[in-house]
């Protein structure tokens, strides 16, 4: 097995840094020992600054950031509950499909795929429907490349009554998020986008008002292997001390520990910022080839454009791959063959990663 060095430029995984490959190869110890129970204490606190929360349950899910999906549905949604999603692409598709799985009856609240929801939009919606429980929201929308902003939105959320769900998979770490100013009552990401970890763990989160729906639970929650009740007494050690529920993923939590500390090393404010630069510069460099965004506001981590007319899409992105190591990422669901995405994220979003991937495009594309 000799895996290729590739540049990955795609909408995840990220590129990871050498000292986070290091970290996963250091001794396995018990998930009891207590040097574990420190590494997974420091895990717990570094991912409280980056997600900008007091909340005391916050901890990584053994799983990717699907499962920190499911984590947050299963355990906020009891069967017959209503709630509103928001969907504009494949990931609010996504959480529909598993908030449905867990009984709830949702209401879909759609608009263009690449565009976002305005808080006349969400208002109306609760309007409509005000007995929903619950709204799930994707904030970096990694199919179509938008950014949604969150700000302002737990008012309305809390004047009903619900919560609100949050998927920060490609945001946490890349993008300003601020769980507790902006009432965030739960929010899941992943390790393999701007944390530039390899993916497996799925970093969640969830504030008082989430515990106490939890706490008021009328059902079992479907899940056994991601019921908070049970998973809190490990990560937390609340409820008479820490006890074995499953074998916690060892190395992958030494690999977050790393991603995470080389994220507070740079400093998350800094980080955001890398993050912004690397996108104009890009930004910039694609508008010179004549390439255009499909969002009207974009993530900075995630670059959706259009595929220009003559370049076929197969072709162009083998190239990248086999000229120059570089992977981007094709169009998911609707936009397949008609959007390229390039995403910036974590370790990768450099200058030289920008400037190289726009020289190739720039040769391949003949320009
Ligand atoms: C990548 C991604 C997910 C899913 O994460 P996996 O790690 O692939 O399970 C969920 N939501 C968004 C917005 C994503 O970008």
């Amino acid at each position: 097995m000799h895996p290729a060095e590739r540049i990955l430029l795609g909408p995840g995984p990220s590129p990871v840094p050498h000292r986070v490959l290091r970290a996963l190869s250091a001794p396995t110890l018990g998930h009891l020992d207590p040097q574990y129970l420190t590494i997974m204490d420091e895990v717990c606190e570094m991912l409280r600054k980056v997600f900008q929360t007091k909340n005391a349950l916050t901890f990584p899910v053994s799983g990717t950031g699907m499962a920190g999906m499911e984590c947050v549905a299963v355990n906020l949604i009891e069967p017959g509950d209503e709630v509103i999603v928001c969907v504009n692409g494949v990931f609010g598709t996504r959480m529909k499909d598993v908030m449905e799985r867990c009984g709830a009856t949702v209401h879909a609240l759609e608009t263009t795929w690449g565009d976002v929801f305005t808080l006349e939009q969400i208002s109306a919606a609760f309007a409509a429907h005000p007995k929903s429980k619950l709204i799930g929201i994707v904030h970096a929308e990694t199919s179509t490349g938008a950014h949604q902003p969150l700000e302002g939105l737990a008012a309305i959320v809390q004047a009903h009554g619900a919560l609100l769900a949050v998927d920060a998979v490609t945001s946490l770490g890349g993008h300003e998020l601020r769980v507790d100013d902006w009432g965030i009552d739960a929010i899941y990401s992943g390790t393999q986008k701007c944390l530039s970890c390899p993916p497996g763990l799925s970093p969640v989160s969830f504030g008082p008002r989430a515990l106490a729906r939890m706490d008021a639970r009328k059902t079992k929650v479907q899940s056994w292997y991601l019921d908070v009740s049970m998973l809190r007494k490990y990560y937390t050690g609340g409820g008479g001390g820490r006890v074995y529920h499953h074998t916690a993923p060892i190395n992958m939590t030494y690999a977050l520990h790393e991603a995470l500390t080389i994220v507070l090393e740079e400093g998350l404010e800094a980080r955001i910022a890398r993050h912004a630069a690397m996108h104009q510069r890009l930004r910039a460099g694609l508008e010179k080839l004549g390439l255009g965004y499909i969002p009207k506001r974009s993530l900075h981590s995630l670059n959706c454009i259009h595929i220009p007319a003559g370049a076929d899409d197969a072709t162009v992105r083998r190239r990248l791959l086999e000229e120059y190591g570089i992977e981007i990422g094709s169009g998911l669901g609707p936009m397949a063959g008609k959007a390229w995405r390039i995403g910036l994220m974590g370790h990768g979003s450099t200058v030289r990663n920008v400037d190289l991937v726009l020289a190739a495009l720039r040769t391949i594309l003949g320009r």
